[in-house]
């Protein structure tokens, strides 16, 4: 049987596929802005719980990643919130790893309290749709704790982004029966293939067969008619070409990079045709070094007709107006900056139109479950 983090658990149980293994992992959960700061939150809330978290600390954590702090700060004073309101105090474990042999994870926080316990995990962005399987795989592991304690368990995740909390109170005749039931699809002989939004991230993306069907099914949607007239279809067929096309540009980025590798290793490739598929070194962008430029810049624009010529990057100059302040002071010295260029009116934000799924049920509401 395979080994199984607690992580996987939620798509598992949508797919019992999804847990094979695979000759070349997709490395689905790749390395992108939006899971660095999550990273950089994990890290510093730990750090606030351990009673270590120091504006030093904070900044060290997000220079480190390479994420601002101004991003990161909200997260962790969400979980400080939401940790405050359910009454608990200092966790008795943070991001222990622990293990039965075969399911295995780490829970971000763990706390008894009122003959309760108390699992907790933080999240920061939506990979799955829901994570009531991973809490479960933590209460399994955590079984012999829980049974000691007569209020049996509750687990929760914590939306840092918009402070929202889903919630589950088990016990151990629940945690019980969801080991069977867990037990069941591991022993199915030929476990179904269901693909949907959990696929984006599973690690057979890119060769799963019934991804390829899915696929190849989208695409016939499509046909030959490259002028894209979705007024023809129906709503759920284009509801279902979008999340295909998504799912497509995945594999497309996986595609991408590994025929890139392959002729980066064994060199360019006859395509049969007259034509050579080669990696092709192509000149960059031309850049201007500002500073050397700056004199010839001056003798010829005023300074109102340079300014919309030049873009000052938001990061880079926090991050230059950090760096000189005084050791400790850094994150004072951005905060100032920013203060100050948004009362001399330097400073806008636009919105931009996002194509998206949102979820349909109000994102405000606590799930409480008695399993
Ligand atoms: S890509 Fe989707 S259908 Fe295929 S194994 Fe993964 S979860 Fe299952």
């Amino acid at each position: 049987m395979n080994n199984i983090r607690c992580s996987q658990l939620p798509r598992l149980f949508r797919c019992g596929q999804s847990v094979i293994e695979t000759v070349v992992d997709c490395d689905a959960e790749q390395d992108n802005a939006a899971g660095r700061v999550g990273t950089a939150a994990h890290e510093m809330i730990r750090a606030h719980f351990d009673g270590t978290l120091t504006g030093e600390i904070a900044q060290n954590v997000c220079a480190g990643i390479g994420v601002r702090q101004a991003e990161v700060w909200p997260l962790v004073n969400a979980a400080k919130a939401i940790v405050a309101e359910m009454g608990l105090g200092t966790p008795d474990a943070m991001e222990d790893e622990v293990t039965d042999g075969i399911l295995s994870g780490h829970p971000d926080a763990e706390w008894t309290a009122a003959g309760t316990y108390w699992i907790g995990d933080w999240k920061s962005s939506r990979l799955d749709p829901d994570y009531f399987h991973q809490l479960m795989g933590y209460a399994w592991l955590r079984r012999d704790r829980i049974r000691t304690l007569q209020g049996g368990c509750v687990l929760f995740v914590a939306w840092l982004r918009d402070g929202t909390v889903e919630r589950y109170h088990v016990t151990v005749e629940g945690i019980d029966a969801w080991k069977a039931s867990l037990d069941g699809i591991m022993a199915m002989q030929s476990r179904p293939y269901v693909t949907g939004s959990h696929c984006s991230f599973c690690q057979r993306c890119h060769d799963c067969p019934a991804q390829r069907e899915d696929l190849r099914q989208a695409l016939a949607v499509i046909g030959d008619d490259v002028t894209i007239d979705v007024s023809k279809l129906d709503g759920a067929t284009v509801a279902k070409v979008h999340r295909k096309l998504k799912m497509l540009a995945t594999v497309k980025d996986h595609w991408d990079e590994a025929i890139k590798n392959r002729v980066r290793t064994t060199g360019p490739i006859d395509c049969g045709d007259g034509f050579t598929l080669a990696i092709v070194p192509e000149k960059g962008r031309r850049e201007i070094d500002t500073l050397k430029a700056w004199p010839e810049l001056a003798k010829r624009l005023t300074d109102e007709e340079l300014a919309p010529c030049l873009k000052v990057g938001v990061s880079a100059i926090q991050d230059a107006v950090a760096k000189k302040a005084p050791p400790r002071k850094g994150a004072e010295a951005r905060r100032q900056l920013w203060a100050d260029l948004e009362a001399v009116g330097a400073v806008t934000q636009g919105t931009a139109e996002k194509l998206k799924e949102v979820r349909n049920q109000n994102l405000t509401e606590k799930k409480e479950i008695q399993q």
